[in-house]
């Protein structure tokens, strides 16, 4: 048992704005626990608290200032807790901190770049290389990823498809069984075999979370996140299994509803807006208090999951993110006392060892059957009739098989059946006496050979010594051969295999066209590896498939999808980030070609030392020589050139494996982004389709087309296009063309921007599904967008001297352009 206090470290993220001085410090003399001094400028403490204390100072285990990377993060605190798991202990980690202070850049790692990834990747990486190094005990893993938001539980992990709203996923239940253990109904575990299916299953909870979250759930700031690893271990032969999870937890943001006091200047409570942390923190003050005997568990499903992580068994590390600005200052100090209330608690984790009852079954009916035997032999009880000839074949067999086997452990089991026992003894015996009788004719017809032809004695030893090395030699070759042959066969074997991944792999590519999936298939020039870079299409595909993407676009939204992501800020990162990629898929490809050459080099040499050998075997033979036992010069260098070309192997087989973690990341981040442009481009979609509908004064189709025709030149032409398909639709779907009092009301006050807008009845337009319609808002977003860009030079035009407006190129970023209305 480890008895272990709460550890809890601090972590301040860098700020967005330039800080401002001496808001802070930071003490980490060696020998003292280091402290993190907040200091409050004086207009705040004024405000703040009752006693205006100036400065407040608290200890941690360890504080990592701005400049700590993810690395240091990891290495200080998930290595150790991940080798306590790996240990058989329970582990959590969890983040605590407000919205924006960096608690999912701490636990999961920025969707940027490859080096922010957080506590779970790396955390995974680590654990699967460890189980890859210790070949001692059997290990199985598990993942599962939950989200708790307003007390309830969601399952991130959802196989089924089209989960567009928290609702879609799988309620996640709490039940208690007799003795008080928590079990999650609902809740999926997922086996992970390898560090890349864990990381799928880590994308595909944070696809799953991003695509369930709307503007009215937040539910990145208001829920609950617990990405957990399940490890089993188990010794081969034993019945005896160890459980460790691992908990990393990305709390709610700890942000209060701040209830000012008369005069508004006092703060007299301040209250949670996440209820959970409220239940929280209750428990950690029960806790943390002695002689508490009842601590309210109970009251909320986080407190409920995580009840073996406080105060139970477990070894539990806490990170306070704290985000020290001005403004952030009472927030971050409310996360530092919680901090300090947290370090009291005391854990007693324990290993979790269980038997395994199928492995005892096992075991238990081997030792039933051996009694069974004892006790027939002692009971005497026998069968008479005598044994038929397949099973004397078959005993000989085994007799065989047994005077063969060169384990001196090994076992002539025939049972308990006295018939057999007697077989094997007599026919042991015969074999015996056959091997006497002819060592006795060897013997004599030698000693005939002894007086007869004593001269050829001594030449016919010397021919039997030959005859038997010979006999060794060719011995070892025909190993030699049936193991090259046996090597070529699984390489083809593999081979076939690769080719088979290798076309599975070529399913549904990217469907906004991802020029990488072209080049994952290509690095198949490596064989070994073909089959794991092949893995990476299917991903993608599943997590497309998992994540309900989808792949038909009418042409119209096509189109707005490709303005919509010229335009967003993400698009740089996604454009950086296929640069990258690009760079390591062509190095990954270089090394896969040099480790194919290496390969072949290495079977080269040591074909080239086999053929020495034979040579050297057959000189021996044709000139009546003995090989050898040392290898020749000649021999020596080709040995000394294929350990070399091993190493080179080696050292480009590592690099390739970090490249491919590498290269998956950036994809799972990359397919993210994407996910990410999809679903705001859905929204946006959605949202000027309104606007087209709100800028519809349910004029009939004549006014329509001369609305049109009032509309820019360069308009023209697809407003003329826009007007056509409008008057096809409006029949189709609507004949009557009923004003509406909003649209009227609307029409009413419309500014000169609306005016110009191309123009249509409200209940035509569908919102989705209908590519004409489709069409029409493409339209609309064009010609809104053309407009915008005329209004945006005018707005230059009157701001600047003309010599510098004719330079300008118009933007046509969104932000930017709403940006210039506004200031309008
Ligand atoms: P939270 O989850 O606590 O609401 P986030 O992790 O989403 O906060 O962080 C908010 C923003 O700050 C993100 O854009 C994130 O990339 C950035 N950020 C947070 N911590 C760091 C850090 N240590 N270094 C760099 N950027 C950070
Ligand atoms: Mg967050």
């Amino acid at each position: 048992m480890v008895k272990q206090t709460i550890q809890i470290f601090a972590r301040v993220k860098p700020p967005v704005r330039k800080h401002q001085q001496g808001i802070y410090s930071i003490d980490e003399d060696e020998k003292l626990i280091p402290s993190l001094e907040i200091i409050l400028p004086r207009d705040l403490a004024d405000g703040f608290v009752n006693n205006k204390r100036e400065s407040y100072k608290f200890k941690f285990q360890r504080i990592f200032d701005q400049d700590a990377n993810q690395e240091t993060i990891f290495e200080n605190i998930a290595k150790p807790v991940a080798g306590s798991v790996l240990a058989g202990y329970n582990g959590t980690i969890f983040a605590y901190g407000q919205t924006g202070s960096g608690k999912t850049f701490t636990i999961t790692g920025g969707a940027e770049r490859y080096s922010d990834r957080g506590i779970i990747p790396r955390t995974l990486s680590y654990i699967f290389e460890q189980l890859q190094k210790d070949s001692s005990k059997i290990y199985t893993t598990h993942i599962s990823y939950l989200e708790i938001y307003n007390e309830c539980g969601y399952d991130l992990l959802d196989p089924r498809h089209e989960a567009s709203s928290l609702e879609d996923l799988p309620k996640v239940t709490i039940l208690e069984d007799p003795d008080q253990n928590i079990h999650l109904k609902n809740l999926t575990l997922h086996q992970a075999t390898t560090e890349e299916e864990a990381l799928n299953l880590l994308f595909l909870g944070d696809t799953n979370r991003m695509i369930a979250e709307t503007p009215m759930n937040q539910a990145s700031t208001r829920s609950h996140c617990i990405f957990t690893i399940h490890l089993s271990s188990k010794e081969p032969g034993s019945a005896t299994v160890r459980h460790a999870k691992l908990h990393l937890v990305d709390l709610a943001g700890s942000e209060r509803v701040a209830k000012t006091g008369v005069g508004g200047h006092l703060l007299t409570e301040a209250k949670y807006i996440n209820l959970s942390l409220h239940y929280l923190e209750q428990v950690i003050i029960a806790l943390s208090e002695k002689h508490r005997s009842h601590i309210p568990y109970r009251n909320s499903m986080m407190t409920s999951v995580l009840r073996d992580s406080l105060g139970g068994n477990c070894m539990t590390t806490m990170i306070a993110t704290l985000s020290l600005e001005k403004r952030n200052l009472d927030e971050s100090i409310s996360t530092c006392r919680f901090a300090q209330r947290v370090a009291l608690i005391k854990n007693e984790a324990v290993l979790n060892e269980e038997i395994d009852p199928r492995l005892v079954i096992k075991r238990l009916q081997k030792e039933i059957q051996e009694l069974k035997d004892e006790l027939a032999m002692v009971t005497g009880e026998q069968r008479t009739e005598a044994l038929t000839e397949a099973e004397l074949l078959q005993l000989e067999k085994l007799i065989t098989s047994f005077l063969e086997d060169q384990d001196p452990e090994s076992r002539l089991e025939v049972g308990a059946d006295m018939r057999k026992v007697h077989h094997c003894f007599h026919h042991l015996k015969k074999l015996l006496n056959d091997k006497k009788i002819l060592e006795n004719n060897t013997v004599s017809s030698e000693s005939k050979d002894q007086d007869c032809q004593e001269p050829l004695k001594e030449e016919y030893r010397k021919l039997r010594d030959i005859l038997k090395q010979r006999d060794n030699e060719i011995n070892i070759l025909v190993n030699m051969l049936k193991k090259e042959k046996k090597k070529a066969q699984e390489a083809l074997h593999l081979a076939g295999m690769d080719r088979r991944e290798f076309r599975h792999s070529q399913s549904p590519p990217f469907p906004l066209g991802n020029p990488e999936e072209g080049q994952r298939m290509r690095l198949s020039s490596a064989p070994s590896q073909a089959q794991d870079f092949s893995i990476l299409g299917k991903r993608s595909s599943m997590l497309h498939e998992k994540t309900g993407m989808r792949e038909e676009m009418s042409l119209g939204r096509q189109e707005a999808f490709e303005i919509f992501k010229r335009d967003h800020a993400d698009s740089v990162t996604i454009d950086d980030n296929k640069q990258i990629l690009k760079q390591r898929f062509s190095e990954a490809k270089a090394l896969g070609e040099s480790i194919n050459e290496a390969r072949s080099k290495i079977g080269h040499l040591k074909e080239e030392i086999t053929q020495q050998h034979i040579q050297q075997v057959a000189l021996g033979i044709s000139e009546n020589m003995a090989v050898p036992l040392m290898p020749d010069q000649q021999e020596e260098k080709l040995r000394s050139q294929l350990e070399e070309e091993k190493r080179r192997y080696k050292t480009m087989f590592t690099r390739l494996k970090a490249l491919k973690v590498e290269i998956e990341h950036l994809q799972l981040l990359m397919d993210k982004a994407k996910v990410k442009l999809q679903k705001e481009f859905e929204v946006w979609w959605a949202e000027e389709a309104t606007n087209l509908q709100v800028n519809s004064p349910a004029v009939n189709s004549l006014d329509h087309t001369k609305l049109f025709l009032q509309t820019s030149d360069s308009q023209h032409e697809r407003s003329q296009l826009l007007s056509n398909k409008s008057d096809v639709n409006a029949r189709k779907i609507l004949p009557s063309p009923c004003p509406s009092p909003h649209s009227q009301k609307q029409s009413s006050t419309s500014t000169p921007l609306e005016d110009s807008i191309p123009k249509r009845p409200v209940s035509s337009i569908p919102l989705t599904g209908d590519s004409q319609t489709d069409s029409d808002i493409l339209a609309f977003i064009k010609a809104r967008q053309s407009i915008l860009q005329k209004q945006y030079l005018q707005l230059l035009c009157s701001l600047f001297p003309k010599s510098a407006v004719s330079s300008a190129q118009p933007s046509t970023n969104r932000k930017g352009l709403s940006d210039v209305l506004v200031t309008r």
